[in-house]
């Protein structure tokens, strides 16, 4: 399970000395009473951490380098609860390597009209101070999310709470190894890229092996280990007849669970958290890993296809993300549509691999020919995807600059049954509407591999671009097909 409370977000507030001992005083009451208070929001998944108020340019400096050095600490809260010469924050805000958020409050929601004075004026004027810490930020080129409004506002400690999953992912891409078993598909264009240039951007390494390496991992399993790995396969899901212990096919489900095991060793003795593997390269394999997959991906792992590192890498950024929030996250494809007029939807799904975190019910254990691949038959989890909002987000390498797009959609149940179909599968309308999303999806050059989610919202990937500084652009509700249009050619033509 994937714990953020383990992650620190510094609350820092910005003041100066020219107020007094006794000002400075109340500043840093103040600053410890709002950080206290968002800490305990429910809505902010990591831990606020008060520091005490700032108030010359050794100090700013000592906090950042300080923030620097803590790997804990995922990003920091500005707040300039009196007036902070800006100046002060020059060589501290140079030095700082992690992302923050500017919080625009102030500690009193309302004005006290009967006993304002200018003492009271003076302690609380967040409303400029923080307009000249802005100017400041603008003035470097400095990436950075701000949020308005009183920190008791829920809307407010919602919105901490997505950039704060935000600097999680961030914080995750940064030290996570991606296993590419194999190459990527023949031919395919999308999944490929330049992983030093990924490295440098967004920080994973993606290390290559030879599926033999894997297929070694999977020999050296114990009977005694998959005996034990079957029977939790047998409580867990709906486990179709050939499969079962006395059913001509167990077999196949042990060869499915020597596989699973063989790659969950292999994955945690190399520090891996994310994996690509395809189907043209599976020499001592037996089957294309189906259930093992989907299995690792509920546990957390990323995932790509056919090679698909950049999806991994967001896949597992994503789960991370998406840590305690209710929904699940999964590798998905565009596979195929439903185009009656006006009520056209897109079926999403894979050849295997599809995350049971995003599944309605509990999942049905199948095996099934696989038409591609030219191995024994693979065994899998079958189920639809729960239906309520999603996203659908894809990473892609244009040679001088990485895109992230992201389709808002709404996942429905399928309108019937598909009683033939042997894969997992999710159901949803693209937003705004069917013909506008696929038409800007396209020409955005957005990949048919992506990452699913029920729980990252649009804000926290606009977030995670930014603290990257990877290009964002969004298809959903309020899209507009013509601006959208402008937009992306204008980003198209921003070429070398
Ligand atoms: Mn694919």
């Amino acid at each position: 399970m994937i714990d953020l409370k383990r992650f620190e977000l510094w609350f820092v507030t910005g003041s100066q000395t020219l107020y007094g001992e006794e000002t400075l005083k109340q500043v840093a009451d103040h600053a410890r009473t709002v950080a206290e208070g968002l800490n305990a929001a429910a809505a902010i998944p990591v831990r606020v951490v008060y520091q005490p108020p700032v108030t010359s340019p050794d100090s700013i400096l000592h906090v950042c380098r300080q923030a620097n050095a803590r790997s804990e600490c995922v990003g920091l809260v500005t707040w300039m609860h009196t007036f902070s010469p800006a100046k002060m924050w020059i060589a501290g805000l140079r030095e700082l390597c992690k992302p923050f958020v500017h919080l625009h409050t102030q500690f009193n929601r309302d004005l006290p009209w009967d006993a304002i004075d200018m003492d009271f004026m003076n302690l609380n004027q967040s409303a400029h101070g923080d307009r000249e810490f802005g100017f400041l930020c603008s003035r470097m080129g400095l990436r950075r999310t701000v949020v308005v409004g009183h920190w008791q506002d829920p809307q407010v400690r919602q919105r901490l709470g997505e950039w704060s999953r935000a600097a999680v992912g961030r914080h995750e891409l940064r030290s996570l190894r991606v296993a590419r078993f194999g190459d990527n598909m023949r031919e395919v264009a999308v999944t490929e890229g330049d992983k030093v240039e990924a490295q440098i951007v967004l920080g994973c390494s993606v290390l290559g092996y030879g599926v033999g390496d894997l297929a070694a991992a999977v020999r050296d399993v114990s009977e005694a280990e998959i005996d034990r790995l079957v029977a939790e396969y047998d409580e867990r899901y709906m486990v179709a007849k050939e499969l079962r212990a006395d059913g001509a096919r167990r077999g196949d489900l042990r060869e499915a669970a020597r596989i699973e095991l063989g790659l969950r060793a292999f994955l945690h003795d190399g520090g891996f958290a994310a994996l690509t593997d395809t189907f043209q390269d599976l020499h001592g394999l037996r089957q294309l890993p189906g259930l093992a997959i989907q299995r690792l991906m509920a546990d957390g792992y990323g995932f790509g296809a056919e090679g698909d590192w950049k999806t991994a890498a967001m896949a597992r950024a994503m789960k991370v993300m998406a840590a305690g929030l209710p929904g699940g996250t999964s590798f998905m494809e565009d596979y195929t549509y439903h185009l009656a007029p006006g009520e056209e939807l897109v079926l999403g799904a894979h050849m295997l691999e599809v995350c049971p975190s995003i599944a309605v019910d509990r999942p049905s254990l199948e095996i099934h020919p696989l038409s591609i691949g030219g191995k024994e038959d693979p065994v899998r989890l079958v189920f639809d995807a729960r239906p309520g909002p999603a996203v659908n987000a894809a990473l892609m390498d244009f040679g001088d600059r990485f895109r992230l797009l992201v389709n808002a959609v709404e996942t429905i149940p399928p309108p019937a049954k598909l009683p033939r179909l042997p894969v997992a599968r999710a159901m949803w309308k693209p937003l705004p509407d069917f013909k506008t999303a696929a038409e800007c999806w396209i020409l955005a050059g957005g990949a048919h591999h992506m990452v699913f989610s029920h729980a990252v919202t649009v804000s926290m990937l606009e977030d995670l671009a930014d603290m990257l500084g990877v290009e964002f652009l969004a298809i959903g509700r309020e899209t507009n097909g013509t601006a959208f249009r402008r937009e992306v050619r204008s980003a198209n033509d921003r070429r070398r």
